[in-house]
C-alpha cells in the first residue's frame, strides 16, 4: 500500500475564502478538486503539499451555463461525466462531450473536474512510478533528479500534455479565469501553455482556476477529435488529434484547426496545415497533403509505452481519418474510434 504523505486539509466555503487561503500558504498549498490525478501522485510523492485545499463545498464553482450569444461558461468543478452527458455540452459542443467520455473510466469521469483535466500534470513514463523505482534510477530532472532520462543531453523536460479536452478547447478558442486574492484574470488557452514539461502553464502560485468559457462556434463549424491508447479505456492519449472545420455553403473551408495532444509538453497547432486548408475546397489529394505536414511537424519522443515512431505514424492516419469523415458529412459524427 502507498500511504498518502501527512498535509492538513481546509475546506473553504466560498471561492473568496479559497483564494485567502491559497495566498496565505501559497506554494505549500495544493488545490484540490476531484483528486483524481493529485492523490495518485502524492502517494506516489511526486507532491507533498503542507495544505490541501480542497474546493468541493463551493457550489458557484459547479454551474454550467449557456447563453446563444455569449456561448458556454463552465465552473472549474463541473466534472467530466457532465462534459460528457449535459444537454447545453452535447448539443452546442459535441466534439468536447466526445474527447470528455474518452477520459479515463465512467468512475474517474465522476469524480473528475474540467479545472484538473486543464491543469492536468504533465506525464512521462519515467515520472509517474512510484517513489521506489524513482529513486531506483536517480529520478529526473522534473523531480528531484539532475538529468532528462529521455533526453539526457537536453536541459529541459519534455513530458508530455495527457489531458483530452485540452486540444478541444485550444481548437474552439476557450479561455480560462483565474481568480486570486487581489482579484482576477481572463487568459486565452491559446496563451497559457508552455512548452515545457516543468512549467508547462503560467498558473501563478496564489491562483485557482475559476472558469472556463468557450464561444459560439461559427456557422459551419464540425469538429472531431480521435485518441491513440492501448486499451479504449483507462489509459491516457499517447495521441489526441483535433480538427475543427468551418465550412461555408459551397463547402469550402473558411477556417481550419488542427491541434495535437500527447506529442509535446503543450497542445500543438499545425499552422502550415491550417493555412493549406482555408479557402479551399477539401479533396483527397489535399487531405495527403495536410496529412503529411501534421505528420512531419510531430516530434514525439520515447517516454510513452508506445514507440515514438508508432505515434508519428498515427498522425498522418488520424488527420486523414478525420478529414474524410468531416468532409463527408455534414454534422459531427458521434464516435471515431482509433
Ligand atoms: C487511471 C487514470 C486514468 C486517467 N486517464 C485520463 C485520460 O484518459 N485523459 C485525461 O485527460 N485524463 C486522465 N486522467 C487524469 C484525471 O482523471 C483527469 O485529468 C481529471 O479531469 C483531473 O481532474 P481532477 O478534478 O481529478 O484534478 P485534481 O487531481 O484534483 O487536480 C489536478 C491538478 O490541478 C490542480 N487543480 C485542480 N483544480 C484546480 C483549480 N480549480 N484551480 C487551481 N488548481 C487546480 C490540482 O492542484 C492538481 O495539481 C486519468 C487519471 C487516472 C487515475
Ligand atoms: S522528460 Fe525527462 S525530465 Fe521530463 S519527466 Fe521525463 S525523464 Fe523526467
Amino acid at each position: 500500500m502507498m500511504p498518502l504523505p501527512p498535509f492538513e486539509f481546509a475546506a473553504p466555503a466560498t471561492l473568496d475564502e479559497a483564494a485567502k487561503l491559497l495566498d496565505q500558504h501559497k506554494s505549500h498549498a495544493k488545490i484540490l478538486a476531484g483528486g483524481t490525478d493529485l492523490i495518485p501522485s502524492m502517494k506516489n510523492k511526486l507532491f507533498e503539499p503542507q495544505v490541501l485545499i480542497g474546493i468541493g463545498n463551493i457550489p458557484e464553482m459547479k454551474k454550467i451555463e449557456y447563453d446563444p450569444q455569449k456561448g458556454l461558461t463552465l465552473g472549474s468543478l463541473v466534472t467530466i461525466t457532465d462534459i460528457g452527458h449535459h444537454p447545453h455540452i452535447t448539443t452546442h459542443y459535441p466534439v468536447l462531450s466526445d474527447a470528455a467520455r474518452k477520459i479515463a473510466t465512467p468512475l474517474l469521469q465522476n469524480k473528475g473536474t474540467i479545472g484538473g483535466n486543464i491543469l492536468l500534470d504533465t506525464r512521462c513514463y519515467y515520472y509517474n512510478q512510484s517513489h521506489f523505482w524513482r529513486k531506483a534510477i536517480n529520478n529526473c530532472l522534473k523531480k528531484e533528479g539532475d538529468v532528462c532520462r529521455v533526453a539526457p543531453s537536453g536541459h529541459r523536460c519534455y513530458a508530455i500534455s495527457s489531458s483530452d479536452t485540452v486540444p478541444v478547447l485550444y481548437a474552439m478558442n476557450a479561455s480560462v479565469t483565474l481568480v486570486h486574492a487581489h482579484g482576477q484574470r481572463t487568459v486565452p488557452l491559446r496563451a497559457f501553455y508552455e512548452n515545457d514539461g516543468m512549467k508547462f502553464n503560467k498558473l501563478e502560485p496564489g491562483e485557482i482556476l475559476s472558469q472556463v468559457h468557450i464561444p459560439v462556434l461559427p456557422k459551419g463549424f464540425r469538429g472531431a477529435y480521435m485518441k491513440l491508447r492501448r486499451r479504449q479505456t483507462i489509459d491516457y492519449p499517447m495521441l489526441g488529434v483535433m480538427i475543427g472545420l468551418q465550412m461555408d455553403d459551397k463547402n469550402i473551408c473558411r477556417d481550419a484547426q488542427i491541434v495535437l495532444g500527447a506529442v509535446f509538453s503543450m497542445p500543438y497547432e499545425v499552422k502550415a496545415a491550417q493555412d493549406m486548408l482555408t479557402g479551399q475546397t477539401i479533396t483527397e489529394d489535399l487531405i495527403e497533403k495536410v496529412a503529411d505536414i501534421a505528420h512531419q511537424e510531430a516530434k514525439p519522443l520515447d517516454l510513452t509505452n508506445f514507440r515514438p515512431a508508432y505515434r508519428k505514424r498515427m498522425v498522418r492516419v488520424f488527420v486523414k481519418r478525420i478529414l474524410n469523415v468531416l468532409t463527408q458529412k455534414n454534422t459531427y459524427v458521434e464516435e471515431i474510434l482509433a
